[in-house]
C-alpha cells in the first residue's frame, strides 16, 4: 500500500469496513467464476450498440441470484456492525434481518423496485437511505463485477465518450482518473462493477453538461494529483486522480482509493457540491 504523506487520513473503522467489504466482494467474485455463465443468444452485438440511456442490466444480461443477494447483504451488515458497533443503520439492519426481513424474496423485483422499497423502508426508519441504497449495491455488486468480467470484450467496443452511467449497471460513475499511459484520458469508475469507461475530457459525467463556462475543477495545492470537477448546472462533483502526477497511488485498489480520498468529498460538500454520484438517473 502507497501512503502519499501529509493527506488526511480517513477513519480508521470506516477504513477496516471497506477493507473487509473488498475482501468479501473479491471472494465473492470468485466463487461466482467457478460457475457456468450463460451468455443471452445475441447479446455480444447489442451490447456494442448499447443507448447511452442503458445498460447491461437493464438488458437482462445481468444474472442475479436473489437468495445469494439475501446472504451477501446480511454479511455486509455484519461488517459494518463489527467495524463500527454503534452505526445505527448496521443496529436497525441487524434487528430486521433478525426479524427475518430482507430474505430473498425481497430481492426478486428490478433494481428500480428494489430500490424504491429500500428508500421506503429507510424514511419510515429515519434512517439515510444512500447509506442503506449503497449496502444493497455492495450485495449485488459480485453479480454485476461477474457479468463485467463475462462481457468485457464487448463492453470495450461501446463508444462511451459520452456516456455519463456505468454501462452494466446504469449509475454515475464513483469518481474518475485521467491515465497516464493515454496522455491523461479520462476514465469514469464503478466501484459496484469494478468498471471504467473512458469519457471525454470536459463535460458534466451526471448531467452531460457541455457548456464550459459552467464547468470547473479544484485543483489542491498541497495534494497534488488529486481534484475535483465540478459542474454548476447540477452541482454535482467528480473527484478526480490524475495519474500523470508525480505522487505515489494511495492504493491501488479503487475501493480503498475511494475511502482514502474522503477528504476530497469534504471540500466539495463543504463548498457546496452535492454527493450524488452513484446513483440512477430518476427518468
Ligand atoms: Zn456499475
Ligand atoms: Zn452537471
Amino acid at each position: 500500500m502507497q501512503n502519499t504523506p501529509g493527506l488526511p487520513e480517513p477513519p480508521a473503522e470506516m477504513l477496516a469496513y471497506y477493507q473487509s467489504l473488498h475482501a468479501f466482494i473479491t471472494e465473492q467474485v470468485a466463487q461466482l467464476r467457478s460457475t457456468p455463465f450463460e451468455k443471452v443468444a445475441g447479446a455480444s452485438g447489442r451490447i456494442q450498440t448499447l443507448l447511452h440511456t442503458t445498460s447491461l442490466l437493464d438488458m437482462g444480461y445481468v444474472p442475479v441470484d436473489n437468495e445469494r443477494v439475501a446472504k451477501n447483504f446480511k454479511s455486509i451488515v455484519d461488517l459494518l456492525l463489527q467495524s463500527s458497533p454503534a452505526n445505527e443503520l448496521a443496529l436497525v439492519l441487524t434487528k430486521a434481518l433478525a426479524g427475518g426481513e430482507f430474505g430473498k424474496e425481497y430481492w426478486q423485483e428490478d433494481l428500480q423496485g428494489v430500490e424504491d422499497r429500500l428508500v421506503g423502508w429507510a424514511d419510515a426508519a429515519k434512517l439515510d437511505a444512500d447509506s442503506l441504497l449503497q449496502l444493497a449495491h455492495w450485495a449485488m455488486s459480485p453479480f454485476w463485477r461477474l457479468a463485467a468480467e463475462q462481457y468485457a470484450t464487448e463492453l470495450h467496443e461501446i463508444i462511451t465518450n459520452e456516456r455519463t452511467n456505468c454501462p452494466i449497471c446504469g449509475k454515475h460513475a464513483d469518481f474518475a482518473v485521467l491515465d497516464d499511459k493515454e496522455h491523461g484520458r479520462r476514465y469514469l469508475t464503478c466501484l459496484s462493477c469494478n468498471w471504467q469507461w473512458p469519457f471525454k475530457r470536459m463535460g458534466c459525467s451526471y448531467c452531460g453538461n457541455n457548456d464550459h463556462g459552467e464547468l470547473g475543477y479544484i485543483l489542491l495545492e498541497d495534494h497534488k494529483g488529486y481534484m475535483i470537477y465540478h459542474c454548476e448546472r447540477c452541482k454535482s462533483y467528480l473527484k478526480t486522480f490524475d495519474q500523470r502526477a508525480a505522487v505515489g497511488r494511495l492504493d491501488d485498489n479503487p475501493l480503498l482509493e475511494n475511502v482514502k480520498t474522503l477528504f476530497l468529498d469534504m471540500i466539495a460538500i463543504k463548498k457546496g457540491y452535492l454527493p450524488i454520484h452513484g446513483q440512477v438517473d430518476e427518468s
